[in-house]
């Protein structure tokens, strides 16, 4: 069960069994935000219609670039041929819709379970559409872990599609909000990175190119099928700490100026004034979260770098860390400055990672939101680990408002409990 780690040194609790997270269609929701001109047909039953509708509930009254292909009873019982009906709601779609530059083609359980092709649909429909209109497939079905991993599908089937360029050039991985993104290309601009290109882009024509003079760093932690994808591209990955709170994006940034040869101490000179104002407003929510424990459920696969940022930055004493997977060359760096402290666990067996919590009893439990309730209903103060992800988080200007969600449910459990300091 378990085994070193060897970029922490930390030994690692590793558990196969029953896991309670939402699947890779979840990330639809704020991929379709991001990448403004793309559509996602996911091909899937009533039960993903119905996920992605309340999960999307706030977009209800605009124009919707995401939609399901409802799988009937027929199609399960492979009476019906559901590649004609795929080729029929397509050119239905895209008829009607002459904005969509993109299309998504998105499995589910249902669509994996009957063995539907939709790598043949795509590439079909992709030769019928082109130029106007790519066609591509990815997985964001439940059967993979945990739903972080629908961006990190989508991005590599975009990955290999991706035009070739000689450019020396960073490239920035993973879909961030777009203010945030203009926040993040500010600071590089600043420190003096010429080209930045990211990936996913806002619009299919932004495309960034790449080729064997392309750096990349991650803005997120779960993409490693898309790192891999691009290293098959001759790209290279720069290690680096996840840019959480001041100290994250530091490091990231230096990690990043350091890579195109720029002094570490031309970033802390760009970067003062920031840095004091991330400080600052994570001091504002360090009052509450100082020597507070917390507990993570593997849920979004930004545990690692999140407890890194709570330990260090906010005073709390992270118990477990829970990840979905470990991938030691993604979190390395933050592995390494978390340190030996928090019991590390890999994959989930939700049973038992219950029985370790309420042996534990933290101030703090991050979960999905199906264990959240019952665990507030045993008096935990639980924190949803899907709001990480649909919250901007990233880089100096978001360092508070990180520090306060977590601070947030805190002083909620002591107002609502006598004699509980927040
Ligand atoms: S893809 Fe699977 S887990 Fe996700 S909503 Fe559809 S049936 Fe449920």
């Amino acid at each position: 069960m378990t085994a070193g780690c060897p970029s922490a040194g930390a030994p690692v609790l590793r558990e196969r069994g029953q896991h309670e997270v939402f699947c890779g269609l979840t990330s639809i929701i704020w991929l379709h935000r991001k990448m403004q001109d793309a559509f996602f047909l996911v091909v899937g039953s009533r039960t993903c219609a119905h996920l992605l509708q309340s999960a999307a509930g706030v977009m209800i009254f605009a124009e919707p670039r995401f939609g399901t292909a409802i799988l009937e009873e027929s199609d399960l019982a492979g009476m019906a041929d559901a590649q004609a009906e795929i080729d029929r709601e397509v050119a239905r779609l895209l008829s009607r819709r002459s904005d969509i530059r993109q299309l998504f083609l998105v499995g589910s359980c249902p669509s994996e379970v009957i063995k539907l092709d939709l790598a043949k649909a795509a590439e079909r429909l992709d030769a019928q559409f082109a130029p106007q209109v790519r066609v591509l497939n990815f997985s964001g079905s439940g059967i993979e872990t945990t739903f972080t991993e629908g961006e990190d599908a989508c991005l590599a089937a975009l990955a290999p599609r991706l035009p070739a360029s000689d450019k020396r050039q960073l490239l920035v991985l993973g879909a961030l909000p777009d203010v945030v993104e203009d926040q993040m290309r500010g600071l590089l601009a600043e420190i003096g990175i010429p080209e930045v290109a990211v990936l996913p882009a806002r619009r299919a024509g932004d495309d960034p190119a790449i080729g064997p003079h392309t750096r990349f760093a991650l803005a997120q932690p779960f993409l490693g099928d898309t790192m891999a994808a691009l290293e098959r591209r001759g790209a290279r990955h720069i290690a680096a700490p996840f840019p959480f709170g001041e100290e994250g994006t530091t490091a990231w940034l230096t990690a990043v100026a350091a890579a195109f040869g720029i002094p570490a101490e031309r970033v802390e000179a760009v970067t003062a004034a920031p840095r004091a104002r991330a400080r600052k407003a994570i001091s504002a929510a360090r009052e509450t979260l100082d020597g507070k424990s917390i507990f993570f459920f593997p849920d979004s696969q930004l545990e690692v770098p999140l407890a890194r940022f709570l330990a260090r930055e906010c005073g709390m004493r992270p118990v477990e860390v829970g990840t979905p997977y470990l991938h030691r060359g993604i979190l390395g760096p933050d592995l390494a400055l978390l340190g030996d402290g928090p019991r590390l666990s890999e994959g989930q067996d939700v049973e038992r990672q219950l029985d370790r919590l309420r042996a534990d009893r933290p101030d703090l439990t991050v979960c999905g939101l199906g264990l959240a309730n019952p665990l507030e209903a045993e008096g935990l103060a639980t924190k949803w680990a899907i709001e990480l992800v649909f919250t901007p988080v990233h880089f100096y200007e978001q360092a508070g408002d990180l520090a306060g969600l977590f601070a947030r449910p805190l002083r909620r459990r002591a107002l609502l409990t006598p004699g509980v300091a927040a």
